[in-house]
């Protein structure tokens, strides 16, 4: 026997609770299914000394706040503990241990028959919410076989970890540059293999980028600036929230390389690009000290000048005279350790709505097969959509798309005879 739900929610991360929020609010009936613990991810799939890269007033849902300092950056473990606390605010009917493990149209009817791990639904309308970044992907550049350990960065905990040695770390968003500088903190020698980033001020006349983005429309903008597609973020809510500096961590005595290229004989290449990239990310930092400046005084706010904000160390040799090559073996490096980056994947869901490459097609979550919907995607209606704030906002949209749907369905005209045919709960 099927058990019969108007919505089924899959993944019980902070974009589940979100839309059981939101549903529930709507008087949806629903069921959220997490084939593992209520935000499992931040508890089991991030290194052991992340903090939220926001601070905790800001990187929150607008009704409940951290229990912590507003200005703190929380550590990972309490923010699961957040989401865990929300769910039992809202009651939300969150079932943990559940995987859905396929979802397909109905024959000749509205709905889906969804299959989990703990029997058979069928749901009028179903929600992916099993998150932006899923599945780890890194380019097959060394072989297997290496001599040398390789590791993603959603597999790496800590320092002791690893074996003995150097340690490379390709890729410089947000997780690589704070792997790579704990490392360098305990003691390793370290490479780190810099592209294309944006990297914000942390801080800036005395408001935090996050305030920033807001006030100057940036967490709204609606798709990436074109060619800033394969431009990551390097921000860090680390050591109580610092700007990410490359100039800085090269003084400290990282080995700053450029993007890593074709490995040979137990070399590994690297681009000539790294001066480039990290001048295109000093430009983005100054855009933002800039844009700010102009919104201070259009708005004659009393906020601190920040002199020091605009000074730079000066470039250091990597940037001068880059290191073009390595011999892995020679420079003692016994790992490599890819943060490049996640995708997303769904087996489970055999429906109508992707592309020729397995992308999600949707429109703010909607997508062209009626009644299936995605939610936390990478830029799904805002460059905030991924966060934890901006889910929330997606999420109500959505929930209110499915309640739209649920009173077309139960729409009943004066020559109907047939009963109501949206699922009951
Ligand atoms: C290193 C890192 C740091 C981040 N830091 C921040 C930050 O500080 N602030 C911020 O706002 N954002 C941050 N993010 C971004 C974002 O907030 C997180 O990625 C967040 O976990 C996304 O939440 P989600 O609910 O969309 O997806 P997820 O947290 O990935 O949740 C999806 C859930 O779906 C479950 N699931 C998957 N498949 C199935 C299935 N078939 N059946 C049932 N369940 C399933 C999974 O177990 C998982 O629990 C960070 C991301 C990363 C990678």
């Amino acid at each position: 026997m099927a058990t019969k739900i108007e919505t089924l929610v899959v993944g019980g991360g902070q974009a589940g609770v979100a839309m059981s929020e939101h549903l529930g609010k709507l008087g949806i009936s629903h069921v959220v299914l997490e084939r593992a613990r209520i935000a499992e991810r931040w508890r089991s799939e991030r290194w052991d000394s992340l903090v939220a890269n926001g601070p905790a007033w800001h990187d929150r849902f607008p009704n409940m706040e951290f229990k912590s300092d507003p200005d703190a950056f929380v550590p990972k473990e309490e923010v699961a503990d957040y989401f865990v606390d929300y769910a039992k605010m809202l009651n939300a009917p969150i079932h943990e241990g559940v995987e859905v493990t396929s979802v397909t149209k109905k024959d000749g009817a509205p709905g889906f028959i969804v299959e989990t791990s703990d029997g058979t639904y069928e749901a009028n309308s179903v929600v992916a919410a099993t998150g932006p970044f899923q599945v780890p992907v890194y380019p097959k550049i060394v072989p297997e076989d290496a001599p040398v350990t390789q590791l993603h960065s959603s597999a790496y905990r800590n320092p002791g970890q690893l074996p003995e040695g150097a340690v490379l770390v390709v890729g410089a968003g947000s997780s690589g540059v704070q792997i790579a500088e704990e490392l360098l903190d305990s003691g390793r020698e370290v490479y780190l293999s810099v592209g294309p980033h944006d990297r914000p001020p942390r801080s800036y006349r005395g408001r935090d980028f996050v305030w920033w983005l807001g006030v100057l429309g940036l967490w709204d903008a609606a798709a990436m600036e074109p060619g800033k597609e394969h431009v990551t973020i390097s921000v860090s809510g680390a050591h109580g929230g610092k700007t990410i500096d490359f100039r800085e961590l090269a003084a400290k005595g990282m080995k700053l390389v450029g993007m890593t290229g074709a490995y040979e004989d137990g070399k590994l290449s690297f681009a000539a690009d790294l001066a480039d990239n990290i001048r295109a990310g000093d430009a983005d930092y100054f855009s933002i000290l800039d844009a700010a400046d102009a919104y201070i005084e259009r708005n004659g706010l009393d906020l601190p000048e920040e002199p020091g904000a605009r000074e730079l160390l000066p470039d250091p040799a990597c940037m001068t005279n880059p290191l073009r090559e390595v011999d892995l073996a020679e420079a003692g490096i016994t790992t490599v350790l890819w943060a490049t980056g996640f995708k997303q994947d769904y087996p489970w869901l055999k429906v109508d709505a992707f592309d020729e490459a397995g992308r999600p097609v949707q429109q703010r979550g909607v997508s062209p097969e009626q009644g299936v919907y995605f939610v936390g995607l990478p830029w799904l209606s805002r460059r905030g959509s991924t966060f934890i704030w901006g889910v929330w906002h997606d999420a109500k949209y959505i929930a209110d798309h499915i309640a739209t749907q649920h009173k077309y369905a139960e729409y009943r005209g004066p020559e109907d005879t047939a009963a109501p045919a949206a699922a009951a709960e």
